[in-house]
């Protein structure tokens, strides 16, 4: 006999289960700015990997569903190693987190006697493993700056470790070559044709994109921060060099304001595999489910601590 195939739910009627599954599942559903809008809307929490990662260990449900990319999911699971951690689409992975692989640390570290290895967030939990403390776009300048080694190995992200070098000339940092695709693609033509157009727009620059645009921007920071700008409603309009994403929070932040994207590329594949049906399928079965050794666990949870431990001594300079 045929099998029958189950009936397609419409947006509506996904939306009212992922909702309905929330309260009967005792799950939270945390959702990267960079997610589809109709996933952010649906979402309790909305945030940044780091925010939402530590937002995670507070949450009073023992499942929290992440929706964003594999390394924010397993982040979640080290810092909090007793929940569930399920995700939409668990195959979803960060190319840029990939550029990275323990060997080429390894090699780097045994040049130097004095050499701190610094990775972004935006690693896997492996490449955590194998370095000394974590940074974010938020706090890297202020946890370079504190850290006794004059030697930083700055992983993966080669403009984010350009921005740090420039703006630390006392330390040697030591880059590595990886980007993310999305950031490293705004061309810088793109936005000088775009400010010439509209030179009182407030230019709202990313890190990870290149230094030639980074030096364009009236403000440079984490997607949180870029938000939080436009939270302040001052200028007629943005020109948005970071992932379309976040332009769903801006717009409610500041309705009636014009908000340009100086390329086509801005958008990250990975993010938008995730989707109202993956999140509802995941919801519905628990499944997929975060697995990690438990001695990664440990070895990725030091550098999460580390930073931590450094962010709070000092006020945040980026
Ligand atoms: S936007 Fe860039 S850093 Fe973020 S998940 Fe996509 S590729 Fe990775």
């Amino acid at each position: 006999m045929k099998k029958m195939s189950a009936p397609q739910m419409s947006d509506a009627e996904l939306v009212a289960g992922i909702k309905r599954m929330k309260q009967e599942k005792d799950i939270v559903v945390l959702a990267h700015f960079y997610v589809q809008d109709d996933i952010q809307d649906v979402a309790d929490y909305i945030g940044d990997s780091y925010q939402l990662a530590k937002l995670a260990t507070t949450t009073p449900q023992q499942t929290v569903c992440f929706c964003g990319v594999n390394f924010m999911g397993e982040s979640a699971k080290i810092l909090s190693p007793d929940k569930k951690i399920i995700m939409p689409d668990i195959n979803a992975g960060c190319p840029m987190a990939d550029m990275i692989s323990s060997d080429e640390i390894e090699r780097v570290k045994a040049q130097y006697d004095d050499l701190a290895v610094v990775a972004y967030v935006n690693t896997t939990a492996e490449t955590k493993a194998h370095s000394d403390v974590c940074v974010t776009s938020s706090n890297c300048l202020q946890i370079v700056r504190s850290l006794p080694q004059k030697n930083i190995y700055f992983i993966p992200d080669v403009n984010l470790g350009s921005y740090i070098k420039s703006q630390l000339p006392e330390k040697n940092v030591i880059l590595h070559d990886g980007f993310c695709c999305v950031h490293h693609k705004i061309r810088v033509a793109a936005v000088q044709e775009m400010i010439a157009a509209h030179p009182d727009y407030k230019i709202l620059v990313h890190p990870e994109a290149q230094a030639e645009v980074v030096a364009l921007g009236n403000v440079v920071g984490s997607t949180k921060v870029l938000l939080d700008e436009v939270k302040k409603n001052d200028a007629p309009g943005y020109i948005v060099c970071t992932e379309v994403g976040i332009l769903h929070q801006m717009k409610k932040a500041a309705p009636g304001k014009e908000f340009l994207v100086p390329t086509r590329t801005q958008t990250c594949r990975s993010m938008k595999r995730n989707t109202l049906q993956k999140l509802y399928d995941a919801m519905h079965t628990l499944t997929p489910e975060i697995k990690m050794d438990e001695e990664l666990m440990q070895q990725a949870l030091r550098p999460l601590e580390k930073m931590m431990e450094l962010a709070e001594s000092k006020v945040s300079t980026l």
